[in-house]
């Protein structure tokens, strides 16, 4: 098979690993193709966005997860690159200017031990042997030994392990060859090798390692697990493991198997509900359980969670502007972390009034419900006498407001 082949193969078998975000994309310009190419894009650690080769170094997998469309009893081409491959095409691409960096995964080969040796030779050999300087991003192989993990992420700028099920109960029915101790016991190992090397490498003049942090991805209505169930996991897994991001990846139906749902849409607006509040989890200071519980364990489809949390809460408001401090202006709908910064900053200078507020790029349409300027509401209509009418509005019909 030549090279051509193998990276159709095997970069539209990458696709389904969320962690590059134009993963799956099939856009075609005049020149250029995304999907056939196997280039997406992420993020580096300081927020450039950067293409990527995204690969699996093979898709002859031996397990028969049941959502993968790489599993053993599918019958889809198969295709494996050798290490040189991987090495020889990142170069080229690398110095064509197609990329910046690789991303590569693969599916189990031989042993969990045999496929992470294969992954650490080739991101060895790039950096050692031709001393790449670009992104990589590389899966960790649940199941392979530790040391050989932690060596490979010397190489590495970002290491994920897909914990792919929120529940062993569900590991065990989908992906019955996964243990949860493989996939937990490398996200640990690395979360901890991570946090010491951020202490000690100011100190010490140490280099990095993994600089972009450990990821991982969750597919999301596979299973039974209630968005608590998967809110509190991501919550452990980013206070624990110092996680810097998880992906949820809403179940797309590939395979005919009577233990996952049938007949189902792919849950995107629960997937989109799910990184909202996971965002409030990781940048606005909320905690789980500030957004679900046993009683109430599904986020709203009809509000993101910050508009919900207020709802839930409105004897916090109205809060004042001028007055306020920066982790309570944050719990308001329609101001960001940048207008929220710009409030404290300029309010030193002046009271800021709505005008103001909406230059700084705040949504009043939203805020106006839940904020004051030096005491004074926005319009005539006291916010929360308007946002109780509106509310009750809602039994009848689905709210406009937000
Ligand atoms: S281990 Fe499971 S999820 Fe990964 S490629 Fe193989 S079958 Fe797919």
């Amino acid at each position: 098979m030549d090279i051509s082949e193998k990276l159709k193969i095997l970069s539209g078998a990458a696709k389904y690993d969320v962690s590059c975000s134009s993963s799956g994309s099939n856009r075609k310009g005049s020149f250029g193709d995304s999907s056939v190419s196997g280039i997406c894009h992420s993020w580096s650690e300081d927020g450039r966005c950067i293409s990527l080769l995204k690969i699996l170094f093979t898709n002859s997998c031996m397990y028969d997860c049941a959502y993968c469309h790489n599993r053993v009893s599918n019958d889809v081409p198969r295709a494996s690159f050798s290490v040189e491959e991987v090495v020889n095409l990142t170069i080229n691409f690398y110095k064509r200017n197609y990329i910046e960096g690789l991303f590569l995964s693969s599916g189990i080969i031989g042993s969990p031990n045999h496929t992470m040796e294969l992954l650490y030779l080739v991101v060895k050999k790039l950096r050692i042997e031709y001393g790449f300087g670009g992104y990589i991003h590389l899966k960790a192989i649940p199941g392979a030994d530790i040391g050989l993990i932690k060596s490979a992420a010397k190489y590495a700028d970002r290491m994920s392990v897909n914990i792919e099920l929120p529940s062993e109960a569900s590991l065990k029915l989908l992906a019955p060859q996964k243990k949860k101790e493989d996939i937990l016991a490398p996200l640990t190992s690395l979360g901890e090798e991570y946090s010491l090397n951020l202490e000690e490498k100011s100190r010490f003049k140490k280099d990095s390692f993994i600089p972009a942090g450990q990821s991982t991805q969750m597919i999301v209505g596979a299973s039974p697990e209630s968005d608590y169930q998967i809110l509190n996991l991501s919550e452990n897994m980013y206070k624990k493991m110092h996680l810097k991001r998880v992906y949820y990846s809403a179940y797309i139906p590939i395979n005919e198997d009577k233990r996952l749902p049938e007949h189902v849409n792919p849950p995107l607006l629960r997937e989109h509900r799910l990184y909202q509040a996971d965002w409030l989890l990781r940048f606005y200071g909320f905690s789980v359980s500030e957004i679900l519980n046993d009683s109430s364990p599904f986020l709203e489809k009809e509000y993101d969670p910050k508009v919900s949390w207020a709802l839930r809460n409105l004897d916090f408001f109205p809060i004042d502007i001028n007055r306020s401090d920066y982790e309570m202006l944050l719990r308001v709908p329609g101001i960001g972390i940048r207008s929220a910064l710009k409030i404290v900053q300029y309010r030193r200078q002046f009271p800021l009034n709505f005008e103001n507020l909406k230059k700084m790029g705040v949504a009043l349409k939203r805020a106006k419900y839940f904020i004051t300027c030096s005491g004074k509401l926005m319009g005539s209509i006291p916010a929360q006498t308007e946002l109780m009418r509106l509310l009750s509005e809602k039994k009848h019909k689905q709210l406009q407001l937000f």
